[in-house]
């Protein structure tokens, strides 16, 4: 029935460049008792009672539609690089989209190049696109593992720049009414880690496909210290393809990039976030850092606020790069990514989880807030 529903209302919502989406009638195969660790970083977690791969919008329609008439919980999977499967996995359907393809869009009379990319594709594949059309915009976000889909997510940013910079719409199919929608930039309402994706509107959208304004010949945006440590003497700027390629480099050093074998990387990235705090709690950390001898480093956030590192009061609490038991610990490269080192459970995960976040609240008065969405 939602389906008819869904397919009924689809014509008027299509755009020209999604018209051969759309008219795809294919039957998609929901597979039963799918192991979820391989299909994501973590490599832990239980199985999906049910499991779909969808290659189109039809059949993410049919997979909305085949949860919807068995009253099943629907989880939208990615690339697997944020997530933490819990032990027992998922009891309904994970749908994982694998919608594909990168489209020129017509309109370049502001001068930018607009691209609209299937929420499926490989997002470091993207980039590498981006980078070799010489167009500016995502180039210090290379490396970042997971889909195009799951970048609006959480706001993706790294080495001083943000997906929500470049991002001009998300395409969406809306599971409250079934319809599909454009949603502006303005109207994802991006900030620091977070849209309304993660936020006011979790689980409400399934996003489709992600357009992208980028700056052909711009300048590869050089603000960040790592960046500028790595081209301190060239003569010249560095070009968008350098760029990059510093980016992987430093990123592999930290156990940032995903390399096979290296149990570094066996992780979700930053398992925490930086703390945005209010001058209050500035000034209470800063008495606290004092009193242990300690210089509090601190960059500024957005207007009022104060991005704090979450790295350092990690580390600054007795949890070390190495630390660990068992199976789980921290990356030897990386203070916030906690690695599963073979074999390792949720819940082993999340033990060392909560030893820090118990520990730092208690030496700092902050609680550290998890970046992973916990499935
Ligand atoms: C080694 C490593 C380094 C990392 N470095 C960074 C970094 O520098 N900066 C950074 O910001 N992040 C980083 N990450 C985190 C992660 O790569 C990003 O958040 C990534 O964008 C997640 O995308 P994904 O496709 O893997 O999403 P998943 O992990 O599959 O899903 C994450 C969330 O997004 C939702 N989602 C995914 N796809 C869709 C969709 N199509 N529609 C609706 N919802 C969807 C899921 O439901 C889930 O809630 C890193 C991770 C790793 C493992």
């Amino acid at each position: 029935m939602f389906l008819l529903y869904l397919v009924r209302l689809i014509p008027s919502f299509t755009s020209a460049a999604l018209a051969s989406v759309y008219s795809e009638n294919v039957s998609v195969e929901i597979l039963e008792n799918i192991p979820l660790a391989p299909l994501t970083t973590l490599k832990l977690g239980g199985p999906a009672r049910h499991f779909v791969e969808a290659h189109s919008m039809s059949e993410v329609q049919q997979a909305v539609a085949f949860a919807r008439e068995r009253s099943l919980p629907l989880f939208v999977l990615g690339g697997g690089s944020n997530v933490v499967v819990s032990d027992k996995g998922w009891p309904g359907l994970v749908l994982k989209v694998a919608i594909g393809g990168i489209e020129l869009r017509g309109d370049t009379t502001d001068g930018k190049l607009h691209l609209a990319v299937g929420a499926g594709e490989s997002w470091d594949k993207f980039v590498s696109h981006a980078v070799m059309a010489d167009c500016a915009g995502v180039e210090c976000l290379s490396g970042i593992p997971g889909s195009v889909g799951g970048t609006p997510v959480q706001n993706v940013g790294a080495y001083g720049q943000e997906v929500s910079e470049t991002i001009s719409s998300v395409l969406a199919l809306d599971l409250s009414d079934g319809q599909v929608r454009e949603i502006s930039n303005a109207g994802c309402g991006f900030k620091y880690r977070t849209s309304i994706f993660n936020s006011s509107e979790r689980g409400r959208y399934i996003i489709v496909q992600v357009s992208f304004a980028l700056t052909p010949g711009g300048k590869a945006h050089i603000v960040y210290d790592d960046l500028k440590e790595h081209f301190a003497g060239w003569q010249a700027h560095p070009s968008l393809a350098e760029t990059r390629e510093a980016v992987r480099h430093i990123r592999a050093r930290k156990g940032m990039l995903i390399v096979q074998g290296d149990p570094d990387c066996q992780s979700v990235g930053s398992f925490f976030k930086n703390p945005v705090i209010s001058a209050e709690q500035l000034a209470d950390l800063k008495k606290r850092a004092l009193q242990k001898g300690l210089t509090l480093p601190s960059y500024p956030g957005l207007q009022t606020q104060h991005k704090i590192s979450a790295a350092w009061l990690v580390e600054q609490s007795g949890f070390s790069k190495g630390y660990g038991f068992g199976n789980v610990g921290i990356s030897h490269k990386h203070a916030l990514a906690l690695v599963n080192r073979g074999g390792a459970t949720a819940s082993d995960l999340l033990t060392l989880r909560d030893e820090i976040q118990n520990r730092v609240e208690a030496l700092w008065g902050l609680r550290l807030e998890t970046e992973p969405v916990m499935v």
